[in-house]
């Protein structure tokens, strides 16, 4: 049986002076007494000091949103693995917002998940298909070739303790969600499904994908009693102490 992992990603929102606010308000809220759902909170990276300090001793993990693949060096502007891993458990790459406003393709994906890996990070990798190529019929292929490229050269076990979240672009911010079975279908056939061919059946089981998509707490349980979407990956409705109502649904639904 698979934790569902319930994850908000502030995006560019918050200073560290209103991190903290949140998560204190948060862990007032019992987000971290939650029992059998693993939440997290993934602030920008000028608010992953405070609030992992916060965080610790807690039930509540903390992610940063992006890394840089390389160790060390001249990259200025960039944080390196190993600094993430100073603060977090996860990482979230490949956003659409970093592939669509950044420039991130599937290859550098695949080299940020296996840094992720080398530095001891658990990666939320983000796959989905934009609106365009949802309505010609493409989310199959967009969404599959995704999951391969990405995935290429990782182990098994690496898999096994990774997470996706399918996340249809055309959701993201727009108040637009996914039905459930519509997410449940693309994360079995074109997210589990692959990944069981390519690194078998133990690891495609035990690797926790989430939806994301204008997830709030009136729709989270929508998604949550389908059997292969565990937890979700959440942005405008994470910034909100009422986030805790989204994990608590994870948890009832499971
Ligand atoms: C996201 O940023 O990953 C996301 C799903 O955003 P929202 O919940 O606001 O649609």
């Amino acid at each position: 049986m698979r934790t569902p992992i319930v994850a908000g990603n502030w995006k560019m929102n918050k200073t560290a002076a209103d991190a903290v606010a949140l998560v204190k308000a948060l862990l007032d809220n019992g987000i971290d007494q939650i029992a059998g759902v693993e939440a997290v909170v993934c602030p920008t990276f000028t608010a992953l000091d405070a609030v992992s300090r916060l965080c610790e001793g807690t039930n509540l993990a903390v992610g940063a949103q992006n890394l840089y693949f390389e160790p060390n060096g001249a990259y200025t502007g960039e944080i390196a693995p190993e600094m993430v891993a100073e603060f977090c458990k996860y990482v979230i790459i490949g956003h659409s917002e970093r592939r669509g406003y950044f420039g991130e393709t599937d290859e550098t994906v695949n080299k940020k998940l296996k840094a992720a890996f080398g530095a001891g990070l658990l990666p939320i990798l983000c796959v989905g298909e934009t609106y365009e190529e949802n309505q010609a019929g493409k989310t199959a292929d967009v969404v599959t070739s995704q999951v391969k490229a990405d995935l290429a050269g990782l182990t098994a076990d690496q898999v096994a303790s990774m997470v996706i979240a399918y996340e249809p672009i055309w959701a993201i911010g727009t108040g637009l969600a996914a039905t459930g079975e519509q997410a449940q279908q693309v994360i079995h056939d074109y997210v589990r499904v692959p990944v069981t061919e390519m690194f078998g059946e133990a690891a495609a089981q035990a690797m926790r994908i989430q939806y994301g998509g204008s997830v709030k707490p009136s729709n989270a349980q929508e998604f949550f009693g389908q059997p292969d979407i565990d937890g979700a990956l959440v942005g405008g409705a994470s910034l909100k102490p009422d986030f805790t109502e989204i994990v608590k649904a994870a948890a009832e639904a499971k």
